[in-house]
Parts: structure tokens; C-alpha cells; sequence
């Protein structure tokens, strides 16, 4: 078993290190010869998973895994040498140990002055009209950064805030002034990121645009892996396996108004990091993904993109790769309503805060609206033919909703010929 003070090392390889580097024979993208059973039925997804689809073989994991498996070692000296042949530093461990210290210094910091001072009552306010209760701050450590640089006034040392970059090195302000702080935590309870939104409307420039970032998220320090490896919310997921419909939602206040509902939720930071951390989805049986409703604007000068919902575009193709990895995962769409009593909401913290539903309510609706994955993928996509490799990838992968696609099939492909289809398929 491995200790916590492995995880980010167990990361940092996983990251950096690829599979298709291990054996000639094995490449990433397509099917390979398995080096285990020498069947040609080996694939590789993102050089970064391994899995080889021979019944009898049936081997699959990740970098450290295929590696002890190739090498003969154990999980740990397959670390060990992975970190070896990667270049990376004997004093890794180190770094992150001070960094968890410095963030969760700072974190108790930010904690206080949002619950306990003056300072923090614009932060409390925010919070309020958000729907997001005082129970709930101090149960998922809600903190708040001012712009007085509280860390330095506390006695926290600049060198390790500038090291581990909670200030900015140009004006020695503190990174994240003005923000409310959302802390994640890893399995092990650690804290290893912030996310900072900015307290309030963001000032507009000249131009009308936001002159700052919403949203701010801790920058790596010392080749520390990035937040990309983490879920919001993902240390529940070390207590539990075989969960059922988890919600999948991006972004911290969003992810943070279910679980607040009492909904178990993994929220994803960004909308590009899903793929990435399929295997933490594996303990899951069923996952439903929560859908704002914005879409890409009318005049996009991008054509593919104009008027698209954005969480079709980009979680959409990751979740068709998901499928492929864990075909027996579950996984439900469910796209938050765009109004309530006439007024438009822009996300799902946006919807709960106007509708008021309880849970029990919520959960009806979500039941009778979700859409099975494989179902919706196919009603959206069945009629666009440049979409039906990704259906049949689908489709192979659960084993349903063949049926359905047929549909969409022009007679004279289906049955005169089945080649053209399977041409057009491929070159589109
Ligand atoms: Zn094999």
C-alpha cells in the first residue's frame, strides 16, 4: 500500500511518464501487439492507460502498473524507476511536505478572516446571496483572502509564500487578494490547491472586458503535479466504492451547491480534465454529468462552434473515451433548465439558488430528465455521419443502443452497401 507521502510521486510519474515507451511493441492510439500474450488486441488511451481487450489476457493499468508487470517488480520499485529514468528529484517529497504546510497555514488564515473579522464581511455577504450557509463554509474550510496581505501579517515567511507562490513575485501582493478561497484536498485530506474567485462583480477595462481573472487557481511550484489530477471534492471517493450516480459538475461553487443539497459530487476545474482522471471513476458504478446550459455565441468565428452548448463540445468527446476505458460505468447527461418563472439561469448554482428546490425535489427531476449516455450521444449525433465513429465506439463499448443508430442509416447504406458506410465512417 502506498503512503501519502507517495500520492504526488505516483502522480508526477503518471503525468510525465508514457506507455508507449515501455516496449516497442506497444503504441499509443490504435491497437498494438500486447506484450503479455502477444495477441494483437493491446490499445493504449492518452499514452497514459493500457488494456488488453483478449479475454484470457485481459491485463490493463497505468504506467507504473504495465511497468512492474513488464519488468517484474513491485508497484513501488516500478516507481522508483520510472522516477529514475524520468530525471526526477530525490527531493521531490520534500517540497510537497513544506507545501502542504504553507497551504494549510494559510488556509487556517483565510478561514478565520472570513468567519471572525470585519474584513471578511463583504466575503460573508457573497457567500449569502450564493445560497451557500454558514454550516457549509466551515464544514468544506470556505476561507477569504483581503487585499491587506493577511498571510505576511500573520507571520507567514515571504520566501516560502514566494516559493510556493501564494505572493506575486513582481509586487509582493499576495496571489490571491480579493478572493474567496475554495480549498481542495486530496484523499488524504491534504490540501493541495486553492481556488479563488474573486469577491464580487470583476472591474471591467476601457473595453468592457473583465480587467481580471474570475476565477484564480494555484499555480504549480516546483513541478508539483497541477490541479488537473485532482476532483473537487475527491477525498470522499477514498471512503467508498461501487457509488452510485455521482454528479460530475465543473467548477467550485457549482460542485459545491449539490454537495451542499447532500448530493455526492466530484466537480472537475476546468471543462479539459475529465480523461485524465478516469481511473478514480472506476470505483464508480454510475455517474451523472451536470450540464450548465451556455453555449458558444451565434457569431463564434469558429462555424463548428457557433451556437454549440459548450459542454457538448468539450466534455462530451471525453466522456465517449471514458466509456471505452470503463464500458461498464454508467453514465447519465443532465442539463440544468435554462429558466425559472422567467428568469434565465446561467449555472446550476444559479438554478438551486432561484428554484429552491430541496433535495428530494431535485432528485426527482434530475431521475425523469437524465438521459443514458449511449441514448442521448446517438439521438444529438445519429443524423451526422462525421459523428458515427464515436457513436459505434460507444455503442461496441456497452453493448446498447445499435438499434437506435440504424435509424439514422440511409437505407441504401445499411443494406446495399455496408463498405460505403464503413468508408464514409472512416474518412470522416
Ligand atoms: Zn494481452
Amino acid at each position: 500500500m502506498l503512503s501519502e507521502n507517495n500520492l504526488e510521486r505516483v502522480e508526477k510519474v503518471k503525468q510525465e511518464a508514457s506507455i508507449s515507451s515501455l516496449d516497442n511493441n506497444i503504441k499509443n492510439h490504435g491497437s498494438s501487439i500486447c506484450p503479455f500474450c502477444l495477441k494483437h488486441k493491446a490499445y493504449v488511451y492518452e499514452d497514459k492507460f493500457f488494456i488488453c481487450y483478449s479475454s484470457k489476457c485481459g491485463i490493463k493499468g497505468d504506467v507504473i502498473s504495465i511497468n512492474s508487470k513488464l519488468n517484474n517488480l513491485s508497484y513501488f520499485e516500478s516507481l522508483s524507476q520510472l522516477e529514475k529514468s524520468l530525471g526526477i528529484s530525490n527531493n521531490f517529497q520534500e517540497v510537497v511536505k513544506e507545501r502542504t504546510l504553507v497551504y494549510e497555514q494559510a488556509l487556517e488564515i483565510y478561514k478565520y478572516i472570513l468567519l471572525d473579522t470585519k474584513e471578511g464581511k463583504i466575503a460573508r455577504d457573497y457567500l449569502e446571496q450564493r445560497n451557500i450557509d454558514i454550516t457549509t463554509i466551515s464544514m468544506y474550510d470556505i476561507g477569504y483572502a483581503p487585499s491587506s496581505n493577511p498571510l505576511k501579517a500573520y507571520g507567514i515567511d515571504s520566501k516560502l509564500l514566494a516559493k510556493h507562490q501564494l505572493i506575486n513575485n513582481y509586487d509582493s501582493n499576495e496571489y490571491y487578494a480579493n478572493r474567496i478561497i475554495f480549498p481542495i484536498r486530496d484523499t488524504y485530506k491534504r490540501v493541495i490547491h486553492f481556488v479563488g474567485r474573486y469577491c464580487g462583480s470583476v472591474p471591467k477595462n476601457k473595453e468592457g472586458e473583465d480587467s481580471l481573472l474570475r476565477y484564480k487557481n494555484s499555480k504549480s511550484s516546483d513541478n508539483i503535479p497541477t490541479i488537473t489530477n485532482y476532483f473537487i471534492f475527491e477525498d470522499f471517493l477514498n471512503a467508498y466504492n461501487n457509488l452510485e450516480d455521482v454528479f460530475i459538475c465543473e467548477g467550485y461553487p457549482d460542485s459545491l451547491s449539490l454537495m451542499q443539497l447532500g448530493l455526492q459530487t466530484l466537480g472537475i476545474l476546468g471543462l479539459q480534465g475529465l480523461t485524465k482522471q478516469y481511473y478514480k471513476l472506476s470505483k464508480l458504478n454510475s455517474i451523472v454529468c451536470v450540464f450548465d446550459n451556455d453555449f458558444y455565441d451565434i457569431d463564434h468565428p469558429n462555424d463548428k462552434l457557433k451556437g454549440q452548448f459548450k459542454s457538448w463540445v468539450q466534455i462530451i468527446p471525453q466522456l465517449v473515451e471514458i466509456q471505452q476505458i470503463l464500458p461498464k460505468l454508467k453514465i447519465y447527461t443532465w442539463m440544468v433548465p435554462d429558466y425559472v418563472n422567467d428568469k434565465r439561469t446561467k449555472d446550476v448554482n444559479d438554478y438551486l439558488t432561484i428554484s429552491k428546490l430541496p433535495k428530494d425535489e431535485l432528485l426527482k427531476k434530475i431521475n425523469i430528465e437524465k438521459k443514458e449516455f449511449v441514448i442521448d450521444i446517438i439521438n444529438r449525433w445519429g443524423s451526422d455521419i462525421t459523428k458515427h465513429l464515436d457513436l459505434l465506439k460507444v455503442i461496441s463499448a456497452t453493448g446498447r443502443g445499435q438499434e437506435l443508430l440504424s435509424n439514422y442509416i440511409s437505407d441504401e447504406l445499411k443494406y446495399s452497401n455496408p463498405i460505403n458506410y464503413a468508408l464514409k465512417v472512416f474518412e470522416s
